[in-house]
């Protein structure tokens, strides 16, 4: 699904990412932890083609296809999805009427012709009985007063919706309370296939707690400097990155 090779990557002429080499595979769930400032929103900005972000060596495939000239929306089209950590707000648009109009402009930009009404009230119906969001939110103003469970639930709605290839979702380490974790995993966990892969980056082990990842990546200083299964989360929440730090020096 994605291969990552040699990826290294700039902002402002300063080098963050030097050299991730990663694999994720159709039905992986992958961890990305890494202390602060270790270039874990940098990696998941530069896979979803952010502009500020240069690319300057290295290949990012997705299904063998290379994303490196594709801009954020064709990507979006090809299947990429990036939780937005900073959601803007559209008073009068609605939480459904929203996707509509992002399911419609992505149909187009493939080619297809718009959703028929019918199906799309199908699939709204479908993806928000599974999630367990009721009607009232969605015909709320999109994050307007959202709250930051509101604003995961919205997130993972999308991401239902998309039904993309690829989810990254980029849990930042302030404001997420244990309703908005279990909003995110119980997402996560209900929309994971044997067709999708999901990225989840988090600086904390709590939200693996709930969403049990294939692989954990610990990322330093703009590598990836250990690999492991879910035991590598625990042995992170238990010892800190003082040892990684330590090891990664040698
Ligand atoms: P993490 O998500 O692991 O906390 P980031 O990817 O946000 O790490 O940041 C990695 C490094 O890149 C940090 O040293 C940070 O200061 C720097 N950085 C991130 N965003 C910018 C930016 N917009 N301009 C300049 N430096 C940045
Ligand atoms: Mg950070
Ligand atoms: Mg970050």
């Amino acid at each position: 699904m994605l291969k990552i090779k040699n990826l290294h990557a700039s902002i402002e002429d300063k080098e963050i990412l030097k050299g991730i080499n990663l694999e994720v595979k159709p039905g992986e769930v992958h961890a990305i932890m890494g202390p602060n400032g270790s270039g874990k929103s940098t990696l998941a900005n530069v896979i979803a083609g952010r502009e500020e972000y240069e690319m300057t060596d290295g290949e990012i495939l997705l299904n063998d296809k290379d994303l490196t000239d594709l801009d954020p929306e064709e990507r979006a089209h090809e299947g990429v999805f990036l939780s937005f950590q900073y959601p803007v707000e559209i008073p009068g648009v609605s939480v459904t009427n929203f996707m509509k109009t992002a399911i419609n402009e992505t149909r187009k930009a493939q080619g297809k012709e718009e959703m028929p009404a019918k199906d799309m009230l199908k699939l709204i119906r479908e993806k928000s009985e599974l999630l367990e969001i009721d009607r009232k939110f969605l015909s709320r103003s999109l994050n307007e007063g959202f709250s930051g469970g509101e604003k995961k639930r919205n997130e993972i709605f999308q991401m239902a919706m998309l039904e993309p290839k690829l989810s990254i979702l980029d849990e930042t380490d302030s404001g997420l309370d244990i309703d908005a974790l279990r909003i995110v995993a119980n997402g996560v966990n209900k929309l994971r296939s044997k067709d999708n892969a999901t990225i989840v980056i988090t600086h904390y082990q709590r939200l693996l707690d709930y969403i049990v990842p294939d692989f954990v990546h610990v990322l330093y200083q703009g590598r990836i400097v250990k690999s492991g299964g879910k035991e590598l989360a625990h042995e992170l929440e238990e010892r800190g990155y003082d040892w990684i730090k330590e090891e990664a020096a040698v």
